[in-house]
């Protein structure tokens, strides 16, 4: 190893997904001196593989109740368009927006049909029940019997998203070999905390000791090992894993909707994407079927989805398609239930915080909380020094999985 270094900031975040970069740029706009390292890619965790939906609550309430995290998530959208119209609280211009709204749809079957007339009549504020004209194109069949609703929910396009976040950053993000990375909690009384960091990539090898007022991990499931490093439990952290599907070809009608069955979770949630290369479109299927198929195989996945697919959009073209799943886990702060927050979490160990938004959309409420905690710490370095860091590689951003080398899997005709 060559060189060591010793630099000051403000704060010092561990993880470049959407929570880190979030709060990077509040305290950007702060005149906050801010470093953000990354062990892998921007975004890499579960960020880029997340559908993209800013939720403002309506898939939590389809249980006919206004719950906790039905009205925690509501403020969420407002301040996702704010950002993305560059008026907000940070400047997202550039970032695509892949459909302004969702749609909630119901097949025919009597019990789906009732979750869809209690969603709209809780949600009566946030639901739009659409006449067959203004049906998506791909429910606008003669076959579908089902209803259609519209909710003002965006979806966004979750690479330019990062790249975005990633660009605008006055002090580019830091890659760093996460292994290596050390965090040192302050003596008694201590004013910082240490992050001993070395670079990886290109330019691999520098060392530095990095000191600051405040450390903030939002390194997602990285989480776990950095609350050991504190010496927090473990148990602070929960993992609750997913099953997504791929599936990609000459699809004819985009879509982003969430398909109910009969329980108060959505049976499928589609998200469409890469829509300008008409051979390779994709959809990305979630809800539901990602969370019963967890105990399956690829293959049996795989499978389970296309029966899915079949049965609620049966006039679907589904042949010549070409398919894949993966696992993936949620990470969370933990909760005893083992279910999800009803918000974002937050732990603070002295002057370490770990931090985890719990959805996407979540990213800007967490970083308030974060924010509100650094304040009350008076989390200044009164001699911020930078310049050791000048010149240190940079990581890459991520790619959406549909993008990643992939075995796609094709049935025989
Ligand atoms: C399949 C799936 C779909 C989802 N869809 C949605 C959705 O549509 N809408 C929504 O609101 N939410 C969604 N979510 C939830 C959402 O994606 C997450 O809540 C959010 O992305 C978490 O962001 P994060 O920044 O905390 O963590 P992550 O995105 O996991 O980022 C953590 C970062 O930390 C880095 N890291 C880890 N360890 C270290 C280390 N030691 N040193 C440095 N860096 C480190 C990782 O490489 C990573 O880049 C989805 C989640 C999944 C899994």
């Amino acid at each position: 190893m060559s060189d060591s270094a010793a630099a000051r900031a403000d704060v010092v975040i561990i993880g470049a997904g959407v929570a880190g970069l979030w709060l990077a740029h509040r305290l950007q706009r702060l005149h906050r001196s801010v470093v953000l390292l990354e062990a892998h890619a921007v975004g890499s965790g579960q960020t880029a593989v997340s559908q993209g939906i800013i939720h403002g609550g309506t898939k939590y309430a389809l249980t006919n109740a206004l719950t906790g995290a039905s009205e925690i998530i509501r403020p969420m959208p407002a301040r996702w368009k704010a950002a993305l119209s560059g008026r907000g609280e940070i400047d997202l211009g550039g970032a695509v927006i892949l459909s302004p709204r969702q749609h909630l749809f119901s097949t025919a079957a009597l019990t789906s049909r009732m979750s869809h007339f209690f969603a709209g009549r809780v949600m009566l504020s946030r639901v739009r029940t659409l006449p067959r004209a203004q049906h998506p194109s791909l429910l606008a069949h003669d076959a579908f019997r089902g209803s259609v609703s519209e909710i003002d929910e965006i979806v966004l396009d979750v690479p330019s998203l990062t790249t975005v976040l990633a660009d605008n950053l006055r002090r580019p993000v830091l890659h760093v070999r996460g292994e290596s990375l050390r965090l040192e909690a302050p003596r008694e009384g201590g004013e910082h905390a240490s992050v001993i960091a070395q670079s990886a990539g290109e330019g691999g090898g520098r060392r530095v000791c990095l000191e600051a007022a405040a450390v903030v991990c939002a390194a997602g499931s990285g989480n776990a090992a950095l609350l050991a490093q504190a010496g927090v439990e473990a148990s602070a952290a929960q993992k609750r894993p997913l099953h997504m599907v791929l599936v990609r070809g000459a699809l004819e009608h985009p879509i982003w909707a969430h398909c109910l069955g009969a329980g108060s979770r959505p049976r499928l949630t589609i998200t469409s994407h890469d829509w300008a290369d008409p051979a390779r479109r994709v959809w990305y299927l979630g809800g539901e079927i990602a969370e019963t198929g967890v105990g399956r195989t690829r293959l049996e996945q795989i499978a389970a989805a296309r029966d899915e697919l079949a049965d609620v959009l049966p006039w679907a073209r589904l042949d010549g398609l070409e398919w894949d799943a993966f696992p993936i886990d949620r990470a969370e702060g933990a909760e005893k239930s083992g279910h999800r927050p009803d918000g974002p979490t937050l732990l603070r160990h002295g002057r370490i915080l770990f931090a985890w938004p719990t959805k996407l959309a979540l990213a800007p409420l967490l970083a308030d909380m974060i924010i509100t905690h650094l304040e009350a710490m008076g989390a200044h370095a009164p001699e911020a020094d930078l310049a050791a860091l000048d010149g240190w590689p940079r990581p890459p951003c991520a790619l959406p999985p549909w993008k990643e080398d992939r075995q796609w899997h094709t049935f025989d005709r």
